[in-house]
Parts: structure tokens; C-alpha cells; sequence
């Protein structure tokens, strides 16, 4: 598998070039349904990502001989097709590969080589054509994915070996009528560098052998690993892309890298900048067709290049600037062979442009929430086209639900949307709500192991990661808490949300903590910003203070944790019969604090604790699930973690420290902000304490600081909170504070 040769095909007034895993298959295929009656193979069997290349290589130069066409004979078209498929492959590294084109192209004569099937005569073999309705299933469960393979052998239930070699030949039929689209998983560039189409990444893999194709110098990508091997020997499918653009002439690594900002920018100008920071576009192959004029029949090139897709207003290859000639004489639109030029299914239950979907809204929006939710639809309404938006909420503000009214308008109009975030339990959590708003048929939900791949609907809410497997899909991307882990340092992920967004399809950012890249393309204007500055409770952020102090010394005797860092911790627990995180910057100093802790404990000043108040956990930490469930339920009043907890937690009643919050690489302002939103969030308990503690003051804590404090004074410019939130507040402290003696929460 995965071995593909290049051929050329001939009949009923054009000639094709392509590639197949199978060539007797296309051809007989050509020859049933097109009237082909000639055929020749142009390599020996390639790994994909090569075939594509040389295939890429031989466009360029047989457009060049389409210009000078004066007739000449067939076989010298051949010889100049090897010449060039040679001195292409020549500037890979593959020696064995070039070895084994070199010696096909030495073995071959055009006699020996060539099927002449003359009146419909069927070549050698039982072939078994596919049927239109198997030819339809697979492109509709292609449409906007991009897949391998064996996952869509796997999502059609396809076991037996008969089963999946005739899908082979179905992938193969619709990459020929323009249905669908062929995109080798791994694209060569140049020497060795190679091009992941999946994930965007691009270098040097290690060539080893390959169970898959028996190559001695087949390559993997090592970055997408996780959602399962991808070689040089597999190809990709997709279906519904609204235009073929390949580069042209071919992407010989020079103008390949010249004209694909050339081709984004005239396409794409807004596209182009957000596309800059996520690399190069995927490549898709499709056949290259030529019309054969009837005075040139018997043999000779001719001047018809086209190729499906390429008659589109707007998108004809001649429409490139500085991608080559202008339109030739005689050139026709699209071919389209069984009338399928490339087009986009985009059809959806439910829907009918300009009808409000019927919202099931769980919840009452607040007056912030309502604001930010209209701004949102007018952002929706605009006519602009790759439009950025950033919805700036504080935590515990509810961002998501704001994203709903839009998420109703985009799906009523018959379109296609994106929840995505890099957290799994976020897609567990939201897509219940989505699924009860909108109606469970419209939501499909996807994580590692959701087993949902196959699901067709309008609005998908999926992990990340799950974006890869998708292509130019979404006029709608929301990509909610994108500053969470692993999103922020991860190319991978960039890439694979860009790609999943169609050409003019719109982003909503919905987060509490920015990154600061976009807040810098905010600043330019590049992206709206939204805020939701107050809680639905109409309360104040609690503000962080700062105390300096060294909070943990390491002595001969053993660390030893400072006074006043004991006072807070018994303030809080005894006092204010709080919950308390205490947030430490690494694993190391969990253990040491949690255990100096469990020492002090039943020693003046925490005489009123027992060891078994406190517990500490990490990111390796075994029973960290449980200590979590523990210490939600209330079970013991301290824990000491590393910042695994810094979102997603929810305790009613909890005060927060930060032990070493000046250690900038650990608690950037995004990470304290988020830390201090633990605080306040229950109606019932608005407050809480929060505390950096530190020898000095970071930038990244007076940020963080600066974040909170503008959040509040915008809310209560804009009158979200209550008018007696000073009053009431100083109420709950007096009820709920214990002057002396312990009646803790445990
Ligand atoms: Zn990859
Ligand atoms: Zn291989």
C-alpha cells in the first residue's frame, strides 16, 4: 500500500496525467466511462509524497511544452518526461528511490509499456467499478475532513481486505472527477525536508524502513505522532474545498515558497498576515487534463491544459499575478468528467438562510453577558470576511454562553461551526450545554477515544488537537481558553484551527487571559475585543495583595516556612472557615511545603490543625483525581499544588496563596490572573482572599494586578455591580467570621 505510479491515459479527445495506487483500475475506469484508449506508465511504483512531487515537477515542464507545441511526436514528449521526472528526483535525497526510477526509465519502450485497447476491449483482469451511491457516502464523509485512509475504512465499518481494496478504487474515482482531493500526508520539498500536511510541520524526519511500502528510506512525522503515523507512503483525503489551487507552475522548493505568499496574499490579504504565524498552506493533488485538438490526435502535446476547478471566476490559474502566462488560446474551462468540477456539499438540516434557530437558552444573561452577546452577533452580521474577534471576560464571568446567540445565527443560516479548546473536560462539559440548546442532532462532540469521527452535523465541539482532522470546514470558529495548555507553545495546534476555518470564515477567542500576540494584533486592530468585565453575581474581583517576604527558607535543619505565611494559612482556615490553595511553583516545593506544613501542624501558631489537614498534589501525582474530589467535598481545608489547578476549579468557599509568585517562567500574569479567579466566584461567598507572596514584586504580578483592577473599574463605570456590593459584603464577613475557636469545614 501506498506505492502509487504516475501514468498518462489517452482517449475520447484528451489525455490525463495522474497517479494510482492502481493503475489498471484507472485505467479501466477511463476506458468504461470516458472512452480512453491508451495508456503508459510514467514511474514505478513511488511512495505518495514522491509521486506527488514528480507529478507536481511534470506539471510545470508539460505546461512548458504545452507553450511550444508545434506538433512534435509523442515520444519525444516522453523523453523530456524523463529527463525531468530524473533531474526532479535528482534533487531529493532518496538514493534508492532515484535508483529505481532511473532503472524503470531504462527499462522503458513506449511498445512494451503501452495498453492499445481499441473498441472498448477490457485490459487485463476482473475489475469491479464502484456504484454512484458508494461513490457519494464516501465524498459526503469527506466533506471538510481530512483523513487517512484507514480511518475512513474504519468510520464506513469496512473489515475485509476485499472491502477496503475496493475503496481504494472509490477514493480513486472521485480524486478523478474533481469529487475529492488526494494530499500525500508527507510533501517533499527538497533534499530531505519534508512537509506535514496534517500538522503543518516541516524539517528533516528520520528515513527508516517501512512495513508500509517495504521502502528502505520511508519517513515519519514526528510531531503528529499522537493522532496516529503518518508517512511518506500515505496519502490524505478531503472533500468540499470551494477551489483548487495549486502552485503554478509546480512547487519546485524555490517558487513553491515564492508564490504561495503570492497566491495568499492576493486571495487572502487578511488571511495571509493571521496565516504567516501558522506557516505554509496544504497542497492538494488532483489529475492534469489536456484537451487534445482533433488535427493533434494522433499523438502530439497539445494546447489545452486544464485541470477541474481551474474555469472558476476568480480562481483560474491564470488569475495568479506572476504565477505564469496569461490564459492560453484554445484553453478551456473545466472538463469536468462525469460534470463533477470541485464543489462544496454544504447543505444541513435544519436550517434555512435569514431563520432564527430556536434557542434553548439555559440561563439568564446578565446585563454584561447580554451586551457582550449583541456585540457578538453585530460582529457576526458584518460583511468582512476572515474577521478576528476576542471576547475578554473575567473569570467566572461566563464567557461561553455568550458565544451562543451567535453559534444560533451562523447554524440558522445553513453554515458550518467550530467549538474548539485545548481542554477535554471543556468539550465534556459544553457540549451537553450545546446539545440542549441547539438539539443534539445539530452537535457532534470529538476528543481522543469520543469514537465520534464519523458524525456528520453543523456545529462540532471538539478538542484542539481534533481540528486536525479537519480542512477548510468552519465559517464559524470559536476557540474557547486558547491560552490553555498545550495550546499556547504548540505550532501544531495553531496550524491545525487555521486550517479547519474556511478561507473567510470568522474566529471568536473567548478567555480570561489573552495571549499577549493578540492583544498586540488587538492593539493594531486586527482583532475586535469584547469584555465582560463582572460576574453574574455583581461583585468585585477579589483584588491580589502582595506581601514581601521570603516564604520558604531552606536551613540546615530543613526548610522552614515563614511567620507570616503560617498566620494567613491559619487566618484563612480558622478565621474565615475558607478552603486554601496554596500555589507553589514547582513539584519540588509541594512535597517541601506540604510536609513543612504537616510538621507545623499541632504546633503553635497552626496548634489547631492536624497533620491530616493538608495535602499536596502535582501533575505526576497518582491520586491527584481523588485529592481534587476530596477537596472539593470539603474533606481537609489545605492543599498545596502546582498550577494543575489553576482553571476549571470551582470551590465555593476559598482564599488563595501563591508561594513564590515573583517566579515569572511559572506565574506569568495570565496564570496569576487566573490563580486570584479561583476567589469569589459562589454567589453565596463573592470574597476571598488572595495573596502573592514574594521577595519582590514581578511585572508579571503587577499585571496581573493591573488586569483585575481594570476589569472592576470598568464594570463599575458601566454599572454591573451592585450598588450595595460594599455593604453586603462586609455582612457576610461579620456572619461568616469566627472570632476565636475552630469550627472548620471539615
Ligand atoms: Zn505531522
Ligand atoms: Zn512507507
Amino acid at each position: 500500500m501506498g506505492l502509487f505510479s504516475l501514468y498518462l491515459a489517452q482517449g475520447g479527445g484528451e489525455r490525463l496525467f495522474f497517479l494510482s495506487p492502481n493503475p489498471v483500475f484507472d485505467f479501466t475506469y477511463l476506458q468504461r466511462s470516458r472512452g480512453y484508449g491508451s495508456f503508459a506508465y510514467l514511474s514505478n511504483p513511488l511512495p505518495v509524497g514522491l509521486a506527488v512531487y514528480l507529478l507536481f515537477a511534470l506539471q510545470k515542464n508539460l505546461r512548458q511544452e504545452v507553450r511550444a507545441v508545434s506538433g512534435g511526436q509523442f515520444s519525444q514528449l516522453l523523453e523530456q518526461l524523463q529527463n525531468r521526472s530524473l533531474r526532479a528526483m535528482g534533487l531529493l535525497a532518496y538514493p534508492s528511490q532515484k535508483d529505481a526510477l532511473r532503472q524503470f526509465w531504462k527499462n522503458f519502450s513506449p511498445g512494451s509499456f503501452f495498453f492499445r485497447e481499441v473498441g472498448g476491449a477490457a485490459p487485463p483482469g476482473p475489475v469491479l467499478l464502484p456504484k454512484k451511491d458508494e461513490l457519494d457516502e464516501v465524498e459526503k464523509l469527506l466533506a471538510g475532513r481530512l483523513l487517512r485512509e484507514r480511518e475512513i475504512a474504519r468510520l464506513l465499518g469496512l473489515g475485509s481486505a476485499a472491502q477496503k481494496n475496493h475503496l481504494t478504487g472509490i477514493l480513486q474515482v472521485l480524486c478523478l472527477t474533481g469529487r475529492i482531493f488526494l494530499l500525500p500526508a508527507l510533501l517533499p520539498l527538497k533534499g530531505n525536508v519534508v512537509f506535514c500536511q496534517r500538522c503543518g510541520w516541516e524539517g528533516i524526519p528520520r528515513l527508516r524502513v517501512c512495513r508500509g511500502c517495504g521502502s528502505r528510506e520511508c519517513a515519519v512525522c514526528p510531531e503528529c505522532l499522537i493522532m496516529g503515523e503518518l508517512s511518506l507512503c500515505e496519502p490524505l483525503y478531503t472533500a468540499g474545498r470551494p477551489q483548487v489551487f495549486l502552485p503554478d507552475p509546480a512547487p519546485s522548493h524555490r517558487l513553491f515558497s515564492l508564490l504561495a505568499p503570492v497566491i495568499r496574499a492576493f486571495f487572502d490579504p487578511q488571511g495571509s498576515r493571521r496565516r504567516e504565524a501558522v506557516g505554509r498552506e496544504r497542497v492538494l493533488c488532483h489529475p492534469l487534463i489536456f484537451q487534445v485538438p482533433d488535427a493533434l490526435r494522433s499523438g502530439s502535446p497539445c494546447p489545452g491544459l486544464v485541470s477541474p476547478g481551474s474555469g472558476r471566476p476568480g480562481y483560474s490559474r491564470s488569475g495568479f499575478p506572476g504565477a505564469g502566462s496569461p490564459r492560453q488560446e484554445g484553453e478551456r474551462d473545466a472538463p469536468a468528467l462525469q460534470g463533477a468540477a470541485p464543489h462544496r456539499k454544504k447543505e444541513i438540516p435544519g436550517g434555512e438562510a435569514g431563520q432564527r434557530a430556536d434557542l434553548r437558552l439555559e440561563v439568564e444573561f446578565t446585563a454584561p453577558q447580554a451586551a457582550a452577546a449583541g456585540a457578538l452577533l453585530e460582529f457576526g452580521a458584518e460583511a468582512n470576511p476572515h474577521r478576528e474577534c476576542l471576547v475578554w471576560a473575567a473569570c467566572g464571568a461566563g464567557k461561553t454562553e455568550v458565544s451562543f446567540p451567535l453559534i444560533g445565527e451562523v447554524l440558522a443560516a445553513g453554515k458550518q461551526v467550530l467549538f474548539t479548546t485545548p481542554r477535554r473536560d471543556v468539550v465534556l462539559e459544553v457540549a451537553p450545554r450545546l446539545a440542549r440548546t441547539f438539539g443534539s442532532r445539530q452537535v457532534t462532540a470529538l476528543y481522543g477515544g469520543s469514537g465520534n469521527q464519523g458524525r456528520q452535523s453543523p456545529l462540532v465541539v471538539a478538542t484542539t488537537h481534533q481540528a486536525l482532522r479537519f480542512d477548510q470546514h468552519f465559517d464559524l470558529v470559536i476557540l474557547d481558553e486558547g491560552d490553555a495548555f498545550p495550546y499556547p507553545g504548540s505550532r501544531m495546534l495553531h496550524f491545525g484551527v487555521a486550517q479547519a476555518r474556511r478561507q473567510e470564515g470568522k474566529v471568536v477567542y473567548l478567555t480570561a487571559t489573552p495571549e499577549k500576540e493578540i492583544l498586540a494584533r488587538a492593539r493594531a486592530g486586527l482583532v475586535d475585543i469584547i469584555k465582560i468585565p463582572a460576574r453574574p453575581h455583581g461583585f468585585p474581583l477579589p483584588e491580589p495583595r502582595f506581601l514581601k517576604i521570603q516564604p520558604v527558607r531552606t536551613t540546615r535543619r530543613g526548610p522552614v516556612l515563614h511567620g507570616d505565611l503560617l498566620a494567613l494559612i491559619k487566618q484563612a482556615v480558622t478565621r474565615f472557615r475558607a478552603q486554601l490553595f496554596l500555589f507553589v511553583p514547582t513539584v519540588e516545593l509541594a512535597r517541601i511545603v506540604g510536609e513543612a506544613l504537616r510538621a507545623a501542624a499541632g504546633e503553635p501558631p497552626l496548634e489547631d490543625f492536624s497533620p491530616g489537614w493538608i495535602e499536596w498534589s502535582h501533575a505526576g501525582d497518582r491520586d491527584r483525581l481523588q485529592k481534587r474530589e476530596r477537596f472539593f467535598a470539603g474533606k481537609f481545608p489545605v492543599l498545596v499544588t502546582t498550577t494543575i489547578m489553576e482553571r476549571g476549579v470551582t470551590v465555593p468557599r476559598v482564599h488563595v496563596l501563591v508561594i513564590n509568585a515573583d517566579q515569572a517562567a511559572v506565574f506569568d500574569a495570565p496564570t496569576l490572573v487566573q490563580i486570584a479567579g479561583r476567589c469569589g466566584r459562589s454567589a453565596s461567598y463573592p470574597t476571598g482572599e488572595v495573596w502573592f507572596l514574594a521577595p519582590r514584586v514581578s511585572r508579571e504580578m503587577d499585571d496581573a494586578l493591573g488586569q483585575i483592577r481594570s476589569f472592576n473599574n470598568e464594570a463599575d463605570r458601566a454599572g454591573y455591580l451592585r450598588p450595595d456590593y460594599p455593604f453586603v459584603l462586609q455582612e457576610i464577613l461579620r456572619k461568616e467570621t469566627v472570632k476565636d475557636g475552630l469550627q472548620g469545614c471539615c
